[in-house]
């Protein structure tokens, strides 16, 4: 009997800055081994500890501008002054692994996602409170003082797009809300339209 090699699961974390996002991304692909991250292109400049092709492809702002011309992205946004975008390539390479892909995309990408039905599991990260997301900015040291008031600023504006979410975890206690965001994952491999070929097989086995 042919088997249809089953697809991936898009799964979309989103948040605002400093909400945990990577943190969380990171702790998914150590539990899942089926799971990849899916590398965004950005203009960003380099941070320490960025790695060209694991984290992100970092491109100057000419060759972003012509992937966008050329219809690379399913997705991009302008982000901070930067660009970021995620290569259809990306989704492609995926799909015919039949792998689940792991995106790091803000609240503009998942509109620009949801607009085009793109099917996938997305989850809102939510901080426990302001005070804390400040905390935790303040802390990773990646941005100047200026940055960081932007970033805050803005993180009222995202979480107010929090319906666009199927699911929201709040990160909390890191393991906590680590667990959660796998219970998501988890749950979404068991729903009943994953397993209507296993079921069809079951009901005709002798
Ligand atoms: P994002 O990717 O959403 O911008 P990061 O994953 O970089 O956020 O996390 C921001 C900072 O907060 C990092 O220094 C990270 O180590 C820390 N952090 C993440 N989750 C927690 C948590 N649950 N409790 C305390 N600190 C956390
Ligand atoms: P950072 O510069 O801190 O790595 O990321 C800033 C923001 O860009 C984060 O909210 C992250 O989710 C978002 N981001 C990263 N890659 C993409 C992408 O390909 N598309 C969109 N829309 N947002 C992205």
């Amino acid at each position: 009997m042919s088997m249809k090699k089953k697809e991936g699961i898009l799964f979309v974390v989103s948040g605002a800055s400093g909400t945990g996002k990577s943190t969380l991304c990171r702790a998914m692909l150590k539990t899942f081994p089926c799971l990849r991250f899916s590398v965004s292109h950005t203009t960003r400049p380099r941070r320490p500890g960025d790695r060209e092709g694991r984290d992100y492809y970092f491109v100057s702002p000419a060759e972003f501008q012509k992937m966008i011309d050329r219809g690379d992205f399913v997705e991009w946004a302008e982000i901070y002054e930067n660009r970021y975008g995620t290569s259809k390539r990306m989704l492609d390479k995926a799909r015919l692994g039949g792998r689940d892909l792991i995106l790091d995309i803000d609240v503009q990408g998942v509109r620009q996602l949801r607009d085009q039905k793109i099917p996938g599991v997305f989850v809102f990260i939510l901080p426990p409170s302001l005070k804390e997301l400040k905390r935790r900015l303040k802390n990773r040291k990646t941005e100047g003082s200026e940055a960081l008031a932007e970033r805050l600023k803005k993180a009222q504006a995202e979480i107010s797009r929090a319906r666009m979410y199927d699911y929201w975890v709040t990160n909390d206690d890191l393991k906590k809300a680590g667990e959660r965001l796998k219970a998501v994952l988890l749950a979404e491999h068991c729903r009943r339209e994953r397993l209507t070929e296993l079921i069809e097989k079951l009901l005709i086995e002798k």
